[in-house]
């Protein structure tokens, strides 16, 4: 007998449609909650939901978090089979810890701007130009990229991975090229070339509107958080000066809904995908927690619905695959990271 089988007659996936956005046509209510529970347990799987996921899908999975925290979660729960909800660039990365479990994403169409922004392809021919030089990769990258890369990063450790490289040695830095700057300008070094890559959710935080948002809330915070691909123009504008410097918090996911909890201002601007003001606003309702950019949506992200991952778990699907070559050399530029310092949780 199959999961499907043992729906109901009257069931939910029947109302699932497809179309160019994703899969809808399901509501993240508590019926729905509990069929998702009830066909996680059937298929013996761990849920995880990265931060950034619509409020239904946080609620309902067994661990929230960063995508490399997450993918470590993957390979330690006991379940062999993990639902990564979240983009693929993250289930590939889970995949790459825990290459004998199957890793599903409930819709494979949830790509990255900034890990599409390069390909092994282009990896090995940048390489070619730079012969000698050591290539450090942030971890929003495909596994076919982290394969051809020495040593990830994470926006926490990216200026301790660069500085642990001897300073004679020429450094190829991808593919954001905003963390690639906040690295250039802390560490000083010159011979480190840039990838001209970024995120599009986030490429609309300029200075004017950071400096706009300081004048125009005197008493807010700002947070950043550093581990995301789409926050590292705000990064990088905070330590140009664009908003004052004491009022700039860089933090990780844990430390912002820390930070959230124990902060005394009524008012906080949060840098980074709008997703996490779910997570701060539960954490501290007495804070005015803002967006600064609301703009700043995934639709990548949102892509991961009530439709799809009920879809995900009725049907088996989709199911990430990386070859175990490419794996094991991505994995060792992943374990380099980890031997160099604290990684934070990736994006
Ligand atoms: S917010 Fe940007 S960096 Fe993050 S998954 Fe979406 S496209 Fe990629």
């Amino acid at each position: 007998m199959t999961v499907l089988d043992r729906m109901p007659a009257d069931n939910l996936a029947s109302r699932i449609t497809d179309g160019p956005t994703g899969y809808s046509g399901v509501d993240g209510d508590e019926e729905w909650a509990a069929e998702i529970r009830r066909l996680a347990d059937l298929r013996g799987a761990t849920l995880l939901a990265h931060n950034y996921q619509l409020p239904a899908i946080q609620d309902v999975a067994d661990h929230v978090g960063d995508s490399l925290a997450l993918s470590r979660i993957a390979a330690e729960v006991p379940e062999d089979t993990i639902v990564f909800c979240g983009v693929h660039f993250m289930a590939e990365t889970a995949k790459i810890l825990s290459p004998d479990k199957t890793v599903l994403i409930p819709d494979q169409r949830a790509g990255c701007s900034l890990a599409d922004s390069i390909t092994a392809d282009d990896l090995r021919a940048w390489k070619a130009e730079h012969p000698g030089a050591v290539v450090v990769s942030y971890v929003n990258t495909t596994a076919a990229v982290k394969a051809e890369t020495d040593i990830c990063c994470t926006s926490s450790n990216a200026v301790d991975v660069v500085e642990s490289i001897p300073a004679d040695r020429e450094v190829l830095f991808c593919p954001d090229q905003f963390l690639g700057a906040h690295v250039r300008r802390v560490t000083g070094r010159e011979n480190i070339h840039v990838w001209a890559g970024e995120c599009h959710v986030h490429a609309g935080i300029n200075g004017d509107e950071l400096a706009d948002q300081a004048r125009n809330h005197p008493e807010a915070e700002l947070f950043v958080h550093p581990e995301c691909g789409c926050a590292t123009s705000a990064l990088y504008l905070a330590g140009e000066g664009s908003f004052p410097e004491d009022r700039v918090r860089i933090l990780s996911t844990g430390g912002m809904l820390e930070a959230a909890r124990d902060t005394g201002a009524r008012q906080v601007l949060v840098a980074t995908e709008v997703g996490m003001l779910y997570q701060l606003r539960r954490a501290a309702p007495q804070v005015d927690f803002q967006a600064v950019n609301d703009r700043a949506s995934c639709k990548f992200m949102k892509m991961i619905t009530a439709a799809a991952l009920l879809r995900c778990l009725v049907e088996g699907k989709d199911e990430v695959d990386v070859d175990p070559e490419t794996a094991r050399l991505a994995r060792a530029s992943v374990q380099r990271m980890i031997e160099i310092g604290q990684p934070g949780g990736g994006e």
